[in-house]
Parts: C-alpha cells; structure tokens; sequence
C-alpha cells in the first residue's frame, strides 16, 4: 500500500468521524428539542383533564345534594331518623366532612363524628352564601382551615324554608387521585382567583412553596425572587387571572431554572382555578442525562476508533515502508532499483520541474572481463562502488541506481558541467578500482536523453538512454552518445524488422542468393557463397547489413540461419535430382546457433535427410564470434569437425584475431576480410603480411579465399602471392539461387 493510500484512508476516516459527529449533535439537538416541546404541549393537556375531573366531581356533588334536598324536602320534619339517614348518605357518598340540614334554630347532623354546632353559630355566614354556589369557609374547626361550601335551599311543601349545608375538605384535593397525572412533574395548587390555596400539592422537582404563604402569587414571587422581569410578568398574570380563563407564563426562577406556570378557571367553581408550576430544567434534566451519556459514548467510541486507526496506520505504514525497502532495495549494490527509480524520478521531476534534467544509462565496457579476472565478489564491489560514487558526486535531488548485471540508470541535472561531472565521475571510479587493486581500467559507455517538458514516461526515457547507448555499440573511442531522432527512427526501424520477422521467414521472404567462388588457377568457378535477401512482398529487396545486426541482438538470427542452411541442403538435392553438378556452397552461422547444444545433431540430420555429401556443406563462423566463449567454441568447432564437417573462418583481418586463434581453431578455410584485403592491394607492408598469412595457411593444411575482389589487377596480385581462390564481383555477384544453377549446374532449363 502506497503512503498516499494511508493518507487517503485516514483523511477519509477523519471526515467520516467529523460527519457521524456532526448527525450526531444535530440528532441529539433535535431529540432535546422536540423532547421539551413535548413536556410544555402536553403539560397544558393534563392541567385541562385535572380541571375536568374537578369540575366533574364539583357538578357531582352539586347534584349530590340537590338529590339530597329532594329527599330532605318529601320527609316529615319530625321524622330526625330519616334526616339524619339521609344526610349520612350524602355524606358518605360525596366524601363530605360533614352534611346538615339547618331550618328554623335547628340543626340536623348526618351523625359524623364533628362538632356541628360551630356551624350553627356561622349560620348567619352560610345564610349569606348563594344558594347552589361553590364557597369557602375557613377557620371552621381549627384556625386556617379552609373548606369548600356547597348552601342549597329546602323548601318544604308547608312553605318552610331550609338549609342543607355540605362541608367538604377540600384541602386533598390536589392529592388525590384527580391530580395524579400532573403531580408526577408539577406541583398542583387549587386557588381562588385572587390566590388563595384550597389545596396544594408539592413536587420534589419544583422548588417552589417554601415561603408558608397561603397565597399562591406570593409563592410565585417568591420562586422568581431576583429575576425582576420575571416577578413583573407574574404580576401581570396575576391581574390577568380575573378574567382570563386560561394562562401560560414561562419565568426564571431561581437558581437560572426556567418554570412554566399554568392557570385554569373552573367551570363549576366559579372564581376558582387550578394552579401548576413545573420545572422545565428538571423536566429536562433526563434528557439532558440521556444526551451526555451518548455524547461521553460518541467521544469514546471516537477516541477508541481514532486509536484503532492510528494504530493501524503505524502499523501498515511499518509494514509497508518494510515492504518498500524490499521492493525498491537492489541486493548487488544496497542501493536502490529501478522500480525506486520509476517512482522517484516522477516524484523528483514534479518537484523541480523547473531543473533540466537528463537521463542516462551506462554500464561498464567488458564488465564480463572483470567477473572472469577478479572473481564475481570483486566485480560486485565495483558496481557498488559506481552507486557509492554517484552519491558523492551528484547532489540529492539526482539518482543513480543498478537495472541489471552492469547497467546502471542515472537522473543528472544538465547543469554547465555535466560533462566535467561525468569525467570525475569515472575518474573516482577508477580510482577506487585501483585503490582496490583492480588493474583492469573501468570504462562506461553512456546513453544520454535530455528530458523534454511533456516527458512523463520514465520507460520512454530510459529506453530512449538505452537506444542512444546501444548505438556506441563497437565504437571504442566515444564513450557518449546522445539520443537523436535519428535513433528513435533507427528504433523505429528495429521495431518494425522485429515485428514483422517471424511472419516472414514463414511466407518465405528470407531467400538465398549466391555468389560464386573463383577458381584463379583454372579459371573455374569453385563453389559458392549462401547470402540472404528479404524480398518484401512489394518486391524490395532488404539487405542483410540492416536486418542481420537486429536478429544477431533478438536471436532470431538462429532461426534464419539453419532455415537458409536448409534451403541450401534442398536445393542440391533438387540439382542432383535433376542430373546436375553441384559445387561446395558456403553458409554464414550465427554464433548464437553454434552455442546451441542439439546444432551439430540438426546439421547431420539435415545433411542425411537431403543426402549430400559433407565436402559440399562449408560453414562460415565470422572471426568476431569466436572471441565470445572462446573455449566453448574451440570444443564446438572441434565437435563438428569431427563429424567431418567443414569450417571456414569468415571475415579474417577484420577483428583483432590474431594468427594464434588458427592453430586451435579447426578450419578448413580462411576468408580474408574484404578491407583487409583491398588494404594489402594498396600498401607493400600488407601485401606482405598477406602473403605470409596465406603461406602459413598452407602450411596449417587450410584454404584461402579472398573477399571483395573487384578487378584483374587484385587478382593478379593474389595469383603472384599464391592464393588460388577469390569471390568477388570481378569474377560474380550474388544472383538468386535459380540463377546460379542455371550458370552453373549444367540443368537444362526448366529442369528444376
Ligand atoms: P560475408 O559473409 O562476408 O559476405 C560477403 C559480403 O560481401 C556479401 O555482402 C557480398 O555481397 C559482399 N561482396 C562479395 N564480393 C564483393 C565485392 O567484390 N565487392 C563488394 N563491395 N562486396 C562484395 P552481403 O550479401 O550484403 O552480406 C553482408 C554480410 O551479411 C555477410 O558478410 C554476412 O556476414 C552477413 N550475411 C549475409 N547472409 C547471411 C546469412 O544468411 N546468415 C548470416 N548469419 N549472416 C549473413
Ligand atoms: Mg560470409
Ligand atoms: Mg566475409
């Protein structure tokens, strides 16, 4: 995983914590809120069920006693009994302290255990109460006792007129079962209008009649006492109570709680009300609980989880920069490798976009030279070394790291000096391999691609270094190379040979044309030479120099190389089938095919399947090839020689093979390299040297030819040095196979 994934992972786990914080907040906000609108609707809601219930015993007892008075009025004044039986049922069944019948100076009790005769001296007071009305009436028994007083007038059939008198304690009331509901959150008063309390209930919530006060707005002050708005506004119900039958004030009381204060008229009381106060933050202390408990849990739970995130991102970040060392160490140098290189140089390029920069690759000439020499270890420590140097040399905002074996990829600053850097680049190199006692001087040879400002591809860039270093190729003097168009079109090029190859070696667009060899003697033609031509299916003809480097480098040359040996082998046997002559013909053989194990096996099949003679087959190997493996091909070339194959070396005097390569190497004939020669035809000092070669020659039993013979005077020359066979175009050109056997092979034509 890459830091900018974990990046990405905990930005996003922030911004999802700070999303669930914030439905969180507004969550709970809006269940706060809707939570104390609902205690403020509904608390209006069960005063009004409390006022009903009231009201409705109030009318129950009203008529209660209206039933009462009936019964009282069809009774015989003398018959106490029923009076007293009567009023005793009224009584009982309206919960009355006390009920009497009070006519003329007479009072008749309804037998309750309570002093009726106080009653009888406050007959004036009950007189003058309005009959079927609700009143008070206090101090009747005991000092500050307030009852309710419900007077209704008897008047008897024989015109007599009396009183019947209910007492009823109405101090209970807001105790009892029909302030239930609201007792829970409020406390419940029951009041005349101008305030004075019937009836009070407590709540443990509300902190309010603690002042002993019989009048409810006193209470009132007293609970917003310091909050002089609010006593203001307790006042202006108070005086609003009157006549409005309905009231809601929300105040400050004390200690900063907000109450919320009810008033409600009764309708079968006149001039009396029900009173509540409820104490809107207790009422909302349980949300308040719920909300900080969820809250304490979200801030945990986003502690923990924050925690686990951290954690993990320490730990996948171990993970992966552990991951990262790995994946971006090369085990050679302790450096890094081009995968390191690939993501830094797009890292590097993006912060200093503004610094030109070149790339190059580079390796180290004859680096095989140093492993045989000085041992693998040795060598390994040099291309340590050329990364240890590099750092040194080059600021940190360059990179020098090893691809593979000794190919080394560079990012330069292309400053002035680039050039001077370079050279003492390569100058401590050396001199730590001589420190190190490596004699063997260290030479590189560098690609360079100038980064342009579109460049994005780091691949494009080093392939691009590579192809500019891959055109040095065999140039021993440059050591640098710049990439050009040029290069990529020869890239180009390559590609397109690559492409296409396979396709045409199947179509049979590979063809063998041959180039007759002279005898100088006898004047004779003695043999031939197999050269390939790539006839295109548009008719142009490829020469050999532009396809064969490219299949030497792929491989491919193998291929070509036994398809054209082949092609040969069928070809005779088709002239021997046809009664013809044949002559030896020679086939140029890549090294890359010599190397391979099963050649010589394919080679003797090949020659047994088309039955041809083995003096008819000659294989060229070039001199350059045999500097490769020189041991492997000494038994490779002694193997085939054995099978009595014949060998000839091709392009002798082109390389820097010397005379010593011919003692151990088996060859039947020597080819003297066309420049070679054509310089011996000019300078005496080479036509000695020629001479000699073709005497030593001899005297190794081996055959020499000369290439590139182009007129009457070289072969004159030759004649007068001994040598007895040339191919050149004096003598032939390469002609398509089919021309040479009719030149040659005595067919009739149209024989084949
Ligand atoms: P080579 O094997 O040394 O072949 C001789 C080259 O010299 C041929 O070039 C030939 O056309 C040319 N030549 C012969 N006489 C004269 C002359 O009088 N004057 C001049 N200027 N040139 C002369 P070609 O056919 O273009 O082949 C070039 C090279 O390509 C060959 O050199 C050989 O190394 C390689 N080649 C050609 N065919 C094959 C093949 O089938 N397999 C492999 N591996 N290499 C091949
Ligand atoms: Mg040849
Ligand atoms: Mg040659």
């Amino acid at each position: 995983m890459a830091n900018s994934d974990l990046y990405h992972i905990v930005i996003r786990s922030a911004a999802a914590y700070i999303l669930c914080a914030i439905v969180s907040v507004v969550f709970l906000f809006t269940t706060y809120q809707s939570y104390s609108k609902n205690v403020k609707d509904r608390q209006p809601a069960m005063v009004e069920h409390a006022k009903s219930l009231v009201d409705g015993r109030m009318e129950d007892l009203e008529r209660l006693l209206t039933e009462t008075g009936r019964s009282l009025a069809a009774t015989s004044e003398d018959n106490i009994a029923v009076y007293r039986s009567i009023l005793e049922l009224a009584r009982r069944t309206g919960g009355f302290e006390t009920v009497v019948y009070m006519a003329d100076d007479r009072l008749y009790g309804d037998g309750a255990d309570v002093d009726t005769e106080v009653l009888k001296q406050r007959n004036e007071e009950i007189q003058a109460a309005e009959s079927g009305k609700v009143h008070t009436i206090e101090n009747v028994w005991e000092e500050g006792d307030i009852y309710l007083l419900f007077p209704l007038q008897i008047t008897k059939e024989n015109g007599q007129v009396g009183t019947l008198v209910g007492i009823y304690d109405c101090r209970p009331i807001t105790g009892g079962s029909m302030f239930e509901e609201l007792r829970l959150q409020s406390a419940c008063w029951l009041i005349e209008n101008e305030g004075k309390i019937l009836s009070y209930c407590p709540n443990d919530t509300v902190n309010v009649a603690q002042v002993p006060s019989n009048n409810f707005y006193m209470q009132l002050y007293d609970l917003t006492e310091g909050s002089r708005n609010s006593k203001s506004r307790v006042q202006q119900m108070r005086h609003a109570a009157q006549t409005e039958v309905m009231q809601s004030l929300e105040v400050e009381a004390q200690k900063s709680h907000t109450c919320l204060i009810l008033l409600q008229h009764l309708d079968h009381m006149e001039g009396y009300s029900i009173a509540t106060v409820t104490d809107m933050n207790v009422q909302n202390r349980f949300i308040y609980r719920f909300l900080r408990k969820t809250v304490m849990m979200l801030l945990i739970l986003f502690v923990l989880s924050a925690t686990a995130v951290l954690f993990i991102w320490i730990y996948v970040k171990g993970v992966t920069s552990r991951m990262e060392a790995i994946a971006y160490a090369d085990d050679v140098t302790k450096g890094k490798n081009i995968n390191y290189f690939r993501k830094e140089v797009t890292n590097i390029l993006q912060n200093h976009s503004e610094t030109p920069y070149i790339v190059q690759r580079f390796d180290i000439s004859n680096f095989r030279y140093l492993n045989e020499a000085y041992g693998h270890m040795r060598a390994d420590d040099v291309l340590r070394a050329c990364v240890d140097i590099y750092r040194k040399v080059y600021s940190t905002k360059e990179l020098c790291v090893r691809m593979d074996s000794d190919q080394f990829v560079t990012l330069t600053v292309n400053d002035n000096d680039v050039n001077e850097r370079r050279e003492q680049y390569m100058k401590a190199v050396n001199e730590y391999t001589v420190a190190n006692g490596i004699t063997y001087p260290i030479r590189m040879k560098y690609g360079v691609y100038q980064l342009r400002k579109q460049d994005r591809d780091v691949d494009v860039m080093i392939d691009r270094a590579n192809a500019a270093r891959r055109s040095l190729n065999g140039n021993e003097v440059e050591s640098v190379a710049y990439y050009t168009d040029a290069i990529m079109r020869n890239m180009s090029k390559v590609n397109k040979i690559e492409s296409e190859m396979q396709q045409a070696l199947d179509n049979g667009e590979f063809q063998v044309y041959l180039q007759a060899k002279w005898d100088i003697v006898n004047n004779h033609v003695a043999g031939a030479e197999a050269l390939v031509r790539w006839i295109r299916p548009e008719g142009n003809m490829v020469f050999p120099d532009e396809f064969i480097p490219v299949f030497e480098k792929n491989g491919f040359i193998g291929k070509l190389d036994f398809y054209m040996l082949e092609s040969v082998c069928r070809k005779m046997r088709d002239v021997l089938d046809a009664g013809g002559v044949i002559y030896p013909v020679s086939v140029n053989q890549s090294r890359v095919l010599l190397h391979s194990p099963e050649y010589i096996e394919r080679v003797k099949a090949l020659l047994d399947a088309c039955r041809i003679p083995k003096e008819y087959i000659e294989l060229e190997v070039t001199e350059t090839a045999l500097f490769d493996d020189r041991d492997r091909m000494i038994s490779v070339l002694r193997a085939m020689k054995k099978e009595g194959i014949k060998l000839s070396m091709d392009d002798f005097g082109s390389g820097y093979s010397s005379l010593n390569t011919l003692k151990d190497m088996p060859f039947d004939v020597l080819k003297i390299d066309r420049e070679f020669f054509s310089e011996a035809v000019t300078s005496d000092s080479s036509t000695l040297i020629l001479h000699k070669i073709i005497e030593m020659a001899d005297g190794l039993g081996m055959e020499v030819i000369c290439e590139g013979v182009e007129n009457e005077q070289q072969v004159e020359l030759l004649r007068s040095i001994g040598c007895r066979r040339v191919q050149g175009y004096y003598y032939a050109k390469p002609v398509p196979a089919e021309k040479y056997i009719q030149s040659y092979c005595e067919i009739a034509e149209g024989a084949l």
